[in-house]
């Protein structure tokens, strides 16, 4: 497969359609199933074309946290009291610097019908929360702080409130959020072709999008859409020649966060139709170093002894930070009380009875990591963290020997990942050109898209799953409703 585009078939060159829908969707996982559902419900004809044996994607192989807020059942349940405002001013930070204020503002404004849309096709989020910081809740609880909530920057300029919402089932329970939605895309009438992926758009002389070519096991199949083909097929990160072509500090990944077919195909069709590429070098990345939350009464220091980050913010942004200032050689050192075994099974880089020990086992230059404890412990016997704002909850000195250092090394640790670029889409989903202009019958949402979230280090988790879901609802209405092509 080509890194830069697949080209477009043109019209000319199809000598017959063997299909015809009023509405094409291309995958069917979170994105796609919402996109087909709505475009339904609109009243399209509607395929989805789904390459694996069935739906569900890496939607389905996911944690099922889904970011909603502004007064969900849950939050008012759990007696959180959040606001549209509030939401709005925490997910524009969240979104990143380059965020498209028309996606934050949509998102925000419709979370809780979005909630109750879910909740309507069957998905289910139990009223309870879970205090303190994890990566999610390991029971069937459902609402947490899942980003940089109560973390500065952020906590200072957006009132926190809890927003992370996990579907009601122990453990990773993308599967039980996956379900009922992949049954409600047949249960509406939408028309699904398993094994089946889209390979190139089929575009006329005016540059419309009027179908695809898809390869259904050894046949060809020319499929047209008569108003619109929807780009649903997930991201790119298990595209190693796109990865190293758009993203290469994503290479430093060695975990692939996906359910393995984030080829990209879709992203590649969409450009070949002409369609921009945007934000292709973002991902986020994830190293697990918490739970347990004591951890983060430990520091994060570099390969000279150094902190350089709050070690309560959320993972994607410590993780951003273990790349991006500290070159992804990075230790976490706790003492004696705070040490507990991660999800990720960290491994230890070395424990020591001094931090002058542990420095030397760890080729630190002389005396930087001891100075480095010294002004941490000095700070945190007050509570405070004047260098980088940690939570007063974890500021502790660390000062129960042993002293161990937690490998969070790349070549040490797990580093998940996940892309974040792709397609160019107005909010409503139709593809942009470089200029700006709409494609014409051309609509994309999730991964497929540079959608809500553009940085890791800003992300919140559950945004993806919010973002596909919800953008993938809003691509099926406006291609449902575009004018019909002959
Ligand atoms: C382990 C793990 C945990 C995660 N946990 C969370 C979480 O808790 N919350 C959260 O928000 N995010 C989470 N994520 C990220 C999130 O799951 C994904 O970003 C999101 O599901 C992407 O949705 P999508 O609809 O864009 O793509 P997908 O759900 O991957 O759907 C794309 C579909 O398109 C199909 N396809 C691909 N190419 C073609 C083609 N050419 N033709 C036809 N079909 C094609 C694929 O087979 C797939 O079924 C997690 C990811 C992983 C891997």
């Amino acid at each position: 497969m080509n890194a830069a585009t697949t080209r477009a078939t043109a019209l000319a060159d199809v000598a017959a359609w063997d299909r015809e829908h009023d509405v094409v969707v291309v995958g069917h996982g979170g994105a796609g199933a919402c996109a087909a559902i709505e475009a339904v419900r609109a009243g399209a004809d509607t395929l989805v074309l789904e390459k694996q044996t069935r739906g569900g994607g890496s939607s389905a192989v996911s944690t099922g946290v889904v970011y909603f807020g502004g007064g969900t059942r849950v939050q008012k349940a759990c007696g959180f009291d959040d606001s549209v405002e509030e939401m709005t001013k925490f997910v524009r930070l969240a979104a990143g610097r380059e965020a498209d204020d028309d996606k934050v503002r949509l998102f925000c404004d419709n979370s809780v019908e979005h909630f109750d849309w879910l909740v309507d096709l069957g998905v289910d989020f139990k009223d309870s929360y879970v205090a303190g910081k994890t990566t999610h809740p390991f029971d069937d609880s459902c609402l947490f702080y899942s980003g940089n909530e109560l973390v500065h920057p952020f906590k200072e300029q957006a009132t926190p409130a809890p927003r992370g919402h996990k579907v009601a089932r122990e453990g990773e329970a993308g599967g039980y959020f996956m379900e009922p939605i992949l049954q409600a895309t047949e249960a509406v009438g939408a028309t699904i072709l398993n094994e089946c992926g889209a390979e190139r758009a089929i575009v006329d002389d005016a540059g419309r999008v009027v179908g695809v070519v898809a390869r259904q096991g050894d046949s060809v199949l020319n499929i047209k859409a008569r108003r619109g083909v929807i780009l649903c097929a997930g991201g790119f990160i298990d595209n190693k020649e796109m990865v190293a072509k758009h993203a290469t500090d994503l290479l430093i990944a060695n975990w692939n966060c996906s359910d393995g077919f984030d080829d990209g195909s879709g992203i590649l069709l969409g450009a070949g139709a002409g369609g921009e590429l945007r934000n292709m070098h973002e991902g986020l990345a994830l190293n697990a170093y918490y739970p347990p939350d004591g951890h983060l009464k430990g520091i994060l220091v570099d390969r000279n002894g150094q902190r350089f980050i709050n070690e309560d913010a959320y993972l994607g942004r410590t993780t951003d930070a273990m790349i991006f200032k500290a070159g992804g050689h990075a230790y976490l050192i706790v003492d004696d009380e705070l040490f507990g075994q991660t999800q990720a099974f960290h491994k230890l880089a070395a424990v020591e009875e001094t931090f002058e020990e542990l420095e030397k086992a760890l080729e630190m230059p002389e005396g930087e990591l001891v100075h480095t404890i010294e002004v941490y412990n000095r700070n945190a016997e007050r509570g405070e963290d004047p260098l980088h704002n940690k939570s007063p909850d974890y500021c502790r000195p660390l000062s129960a020997p042993p002293y161990a250092a937690i490998d969070c090394t790349s070549a040490g640790c797990i580093y998940g990942m996940l892309t974040l670029g792709g397609l160019a889409t107005r909010a409503s989903g139709e593809v942009l050109t470089q200029d700006g202009d709409e494609i014409s019958g051309l609509y994309a949402a999730g991964r497929n898209t540079a959608g809500l979230c553009l940085e890791g280090r800003t992300y919140a988790s559950g945004m993806s799953l919010g973002d596909v879901t919800f953008f993938g609802r809003l691509a099926g209405r406006s291609a449902a409703a575009a004018a019909p092509w002959e």
